[in-house]
């Protein structure tokens, strides 16, 4: 038994020696294709030379420097980079070492605006079901599930959970996808308004849902609803992309493709694309200055934030991504596994829904297509596959039934972009 405290205290999982490209190498030998990216994070595969080079040069130069003493060349020209392509009107970017930091910093950063600006009675959020934030205790409290919540309800900040933009289940025969996405956004409103319209700080949503519901879409016009919703009531709108965001979809930011503009916006994963820990929010200027006007400062801070290693790495990503024109790639190519996908798995009997946009991709499974009924949790369906798949060697990543028996399981694929399409033929071979 492994001495690394994993998640999963009663099995050991196979020994990583190795990795490159789209392939990962574990000690007996066996060779995964990695269909997941990790989980949606190596989206320029392993061992990209540029990236290496990029940290390997930092290490050299500057390998660490605490923020209360200096910023970085490093970390700023990042956060320029980030906010030349930032959804509008974005000023800042806040640079911490993962997921769970970014959306806790921007829950936070929430927060603290509107006591800086005399609204310090908000203090509610509102986010949706099947969503996943973090692990960390705000990040959790507005995270959609609730089994992960439950041991840790009494300690959690207030958050109400709202349906997900979901039509495969949720849409209803009667109602365009459009209507779906209003009636969605009409809840959205009810809800700000029972709790009362000044006690709520901000809705809280992944642009495309990730894990936790195998890939959600949204419906055309359903974030632009919302944002009007909020804007009628002074909440602010924060967009995790931290799974969905840095290209995942085609665009680098999801939110793009909805034209919607959020207040905050926060993104990890494929910004280090695997070689460092990093994440981000970005931020619009009006809560930058309520902040820099005010108080002077943002109540938060971690040790490792801006760190130059990690600054380095997330910007040759984003060089490498822009140079090999990699969004123009993963829209076509994304294109195509849907196909892919389609083709191979679309009549098989238990598969329910394939969906997804650009290398992100959910495939719903079910013991019934007609009733659209699901395996029963017991059936452990989606650890099953990811046992099979890892035996034949790929690495999807499969969520599902046991959470809550109702929505189903899933299998989520995020291959790296630099996938060719011999890969994404191999992948949809061996997960048939
Ligand atoms: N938000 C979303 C949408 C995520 O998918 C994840 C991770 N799966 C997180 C936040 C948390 O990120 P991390 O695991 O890096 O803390």
């Amino acid at each position: 038994m492994t001495r690394v405290f994993h998640r999963h205290l009663r099995s050991t999982p196979p020994v990583a020696v190795s990795a490159a490209g789209m392939r990962i190498y574990d000690a007996a030998g066996r060779s995964y294709l990695d269909a997941s990216g990790g989980a949606a994070v190596s989206s320029l595969g392993h061992g990209h030379p540029d990236v290496i080079a990029a940290m390997h040069a930092q290490i050299d130069r500057l390998p660490y420097a605490h923020t209360s003493f200096f910023t970085s060349e490093t970390a700023e020209r990042l956060a320029d980079e980030l906010i030349r392509t930032a959804p509008e009107g974005m000023s800042h970017v806040y640079l911490v070492s993962g997921g769970s930091e970014a959306v806790e910093s921007a829950l936070k950063m929430a927060r603290q605006y509107f006591v800086e600006i005399g609204q310090p009675q908000r203090t509610h959020f509102i986010a949706r079901r099947q969503s996943y934030h973090g692990n960390t205790l705000g990040a959790l409290a507005v995270g959609g599930n609730e089994w992960r919540r439950a041991p840790f309800a009494p300690i959690l900040v207030a958050a109400t959970h709202l349906a997900p933009c979901y039509p495969y289940r949720e849409q209803r025969a009667d109602e365009t996808p459009e209507q779906y996405g209003l009636r969605l956004a009409a809840e959205l409103d009810a809800a700000i308004v029972a709790q009362g319209a000044d006690s709520v700080i901000a809705f809280v949503a992944e642009t495309v849902g990730g894990a936790t519901a195998g890939v959600l879409t949204p419906v055309p016009g359903y974030f632009k609803a919302v944002r009007e919703v909020c804007d009628k009531h002074g909440v602010l709108l924060i967009l995790d992309e931290v799974m969905c965001g840095m290209g995942r979809t085609g665009t680098l930011y999801a939110s793009e493709q909805e034209d919607v503009v959020p207040d905050l916006v926060t993104i990890a994963k494929g910004l280090g694309g695997g070689y460092q820990p990093i994440g981000a929010v970005l931020a619009q200027r009006k809560i930058v200055d309520a902040m820099s006007k005010g108080s002077g400062f943002f109540q938060h801070g971690h040790t490792y934030l801006g760190h130059p290693v990690a600054c380095a790495a997330a910007l040759a990503v984003q060089n490498v991504i822009h140079r090999d024109g990699l969004l123009e790639k993963v829209r076509a190519d994304g294109r195509a596994l849907g196909a892919m996908l389609r083709v191979a798995l679309g009549g098989h009997p238990n598969v329910g829904d394939i969906r997804g946009r650009g290398f992100f991709w959910g495939i719903e499974l079910v013991a019934d297509r007609a009733s659209k009924r699901p395996f029963a949790p017991a059936l452990k369906v989606n650890a099953t596959i990811k046992k099979d798949a890892m035996a034949r060697g790929l690495l999807c990543y499969p969520f599902g039934g046991t959470v809550d028996g109702v929505h189903g399981d899933h299998v989520l694929l995020a291959p790296p972009f630099i996938a060719s399409r011999e890969d994404l033929q191999e992948i949809t071979r061996l997960l048939t």
